[in-house]
């Protein structure tokens, strides 16, 4: 059966930038009618010989601080209970948060694989020292990408098809 990979993270980290740009113009499922929310969407990627669906569980985000562990919680549950591989997206720009602590527990609690994410590394010069903090999740080795850049986005992607 087809491999599934959910993208995880806070708002604002880039997950929805990542999706797009993974996903080109073959966005399969979108969900546009007024009124109804979407809590995610799907894609299909292909990436070398792989052929993969990629779930941008990101869709319905809390605009308050205290509904953001729910929230988190509800993300990880998408991607423990439906992805062969989870994309846990973090964000060079704000640094490690305690929100990104708790998510990267349960996600460790799920026993998948977990590929750690550093968005927004669009100068990897002058920011790779700061993607060094983001071992402290204790999630391995952490990939420096730019979304907006389209940049360590092969790198990436090596990884997560070489858990397939
Ligand atoms: P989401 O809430 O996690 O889905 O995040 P979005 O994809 O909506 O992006 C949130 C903001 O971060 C937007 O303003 C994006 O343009 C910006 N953003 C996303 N990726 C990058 C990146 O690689 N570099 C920079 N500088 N900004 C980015
Ligand atoms: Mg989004």
């Amino acid at each position: 059966s087809r491999e599934v990979v959910a993208i995880v993270g806070r708002p604002n980290v880039g997950k929805s930038t990542l999706f797009n740009k993974l996903a080109g113009a073959k966005i399969s499922i979108v969900e546009d009618t007024p009124g109804v929310t979407r809590d995610r969407i799907y894609a299909d990627v292909e990436w070398l010989n792989y052929n993969f669906t990629i779930i941008d569980t990101g869709g319905i985000e809390p605009t308050t601080d205290d509904k953001m562990l729910s929230y988190m919680r509800k993300q990880a549950e998408v991607a423990i209970d439906t992805a062969s591989v989870i994309v846990f997206v973090v964000d060079v720009k704000s640094g490690l948060t305690d929100a990104d602590y708790k998510v990267a527990d349960m996600l460790r609690r799920a026993h998948k694989p977990v590929v750690l994410c550093v968005n927004k590394v669009d100068n990897r010069e002058k920011l790779q020292y700061d993607v060094f903090e983001f071992y402290n999740l204790g999630l391995g080795e952490p990939f420096a990408i730019s979304s907006a850049q389209s940049t360590g986005i092969g790198d990436m992607l090596d990884e997560v098809v070489s858990h397939f």
